[in-house]
């Protein structure tokens, strides 16, 4: 069935119901609304070898459609690269509060609040992880200025800025967290120097962050609990083992949050939370 839908989902998504054989009628004709919840989070990505362009989203489209999912809003800042390098001031947009996103969001934080108020606990003290970019910050700014095209040195300057506005619902989920008697870490792929820009974004924008709960990658990955990956270890390496190091410090991770499954897999976690991300994939 699972692998029924994933075909669904490409053919849906691909166009081809053009190519109307029998076969692919009779899989269209499961396109019912009880489907619609089962196929929202299972767009499969194309082959990594097509044979055909049908097998291709066409990219265009694809940037439309997230323009629409996030509900694209412009905005009057304008972004804060220097002119020396990107040549003007542009200006930034951002998501709305009413778009589908948002009621995404809100719909995983509601189901999140169920799991913490009745967690499966294990050892030590009882806490949840949040990564940072498009987890409890959100980045479309920054996709739309780039076109979707990752730069790091305009990257580093909105990061440096803290001008990313709070996935929505995120700092409610924080704060019930915590009523809770939750402790809150955050775990980002974020290099050590933006360390500052990032304790400013997330303060700025509402989340309760204890420093020494926070933790950015170190350059060369030169930390105690990473030698056995350094000084290059992927990003499921370098997220799992300073899981591992947080919980050997006491605390039992009771979720884990996450927009890309690099995040998410690797353990050390009782119950993981994958947040929607069209925008770009990290493995
Ligand atoms: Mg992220």
């Amino acid at each position: 069935m699972f692998r029924s839908l994933r075909a669904l989902a490409r053919l849906r998504s691909t166009r081809v119901a053009i190519v109307a054989t029998v076969a692919a009628a009779a899989i269209l004709v499961l396109t019912v609304p009880g489907l619609a919840g089962a196929l929202r989070s299972s767009v499969p990505p194309p082959p990594e070898n097509p044979t055909s362009a049908d097998e291709i989203q066409n990219v265009d489209q694809v940037k439309t459609a997230i323009r629409a999912y996030y509900g694209d809003t412009p905005t009057s800042t304008v972004d804060p690269v220097d002119n020396s390098i990107d040549g003007a001031d542009v200006q930034l947009h951002t998501f709305s509060p009413t778009s589908a996103y948002a009621e995404e969001l809100g719909d995983i934080v509601s189901h999140a609040e169920q799991v913490l108020a009745e967690p499966r606990h294990g050892h030590g003290t009882k806490a949840i992880l949040f990564d940072v970019d498009d987890t409890t910050l959100n980045t479309f700014d920054y996709e739309i200025y780039s076109n979707f095209v990752f730069d790091p040195t305009t990257n580093n300057a909105f990061a440096d800025a803290a001008i990313f506005p709070a996935v929505p619902h995120m700092v409610d989920l924080e704060k019930f967290a915590e009523s809770l008697g939750y402790e809150v870490f955050f775990l980002t792929g974020r290099r050590d120097p933006r360390r500052p820009g990032t304790i400013a974004n997330l303060t700025g924008q509402g989340y309760d962050l204890e420093e020494d709960h926070l933790y950015t990658r170190p350059l060369d990955d030169a930390a105690p609990w990473l030698t056995s990956c350094a000084p290059t270890c992927t990003t499921i390496q370098y997220k799992s083992l300073t899981r591992q190091h947080i919980e050997s410090l006491g605390f039992d991770i009771v979720a884990n949050f996450g927009d890309q499954f690099s995040d998410l897999t690797g353990g050390f976690a009782d119950e993981t939370f994958k947040l929607p991300n069209p925008m770009y994939f990290l493995p």
